[in-house]
């Protein structure tokens, strides 16, 4: 399988892999696009750089690229970040190399 390029034309209200990238660093406070994550619906291991991520209303939505099902949901709001992960089996974070 090839790995996935960012440079494919982005559809209608979703982010390119940088955006991803960028988004994610944000939550998790550290670099994810090449965190692995299993969907929970369809059992695919992607690296979170390759989900599907879409920006719409109030939140984030990452869905797996495989079958398109939701992964990860994020809302936030002025007093807290909201992480529905349900659509996630997993998703490994390494640890930091001191
Ligand atoms: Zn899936």
């Amino acid at each position: 399988m090839d790995d996935s390029s960012s440079m494919d034309s982005v559809g209608e209200g979703r982010l390119d892999g940088n955006a991803v990238g960028g988004i994610l660093a944000g939550l998790f406070g550290r670099e994810m696009t090449a965190a692995p994550g299993r969907c929970a619906h369809c059992g695919t291991v992607n690296e979170m750089g390759a989900m599907h991520v879409y920006m719409r209303g109030p939140g984030v939505v990452v869905r797996c690229p495989a079958c398109g099902e939701v992964v990860l949901r994020v809302v936030e709001t002025t007093t807290a970040m909201f992480v529905d992960a349900r659509g996630a089996a997993f998703v490994r974070i390494e640890r930091e190399r001191g």
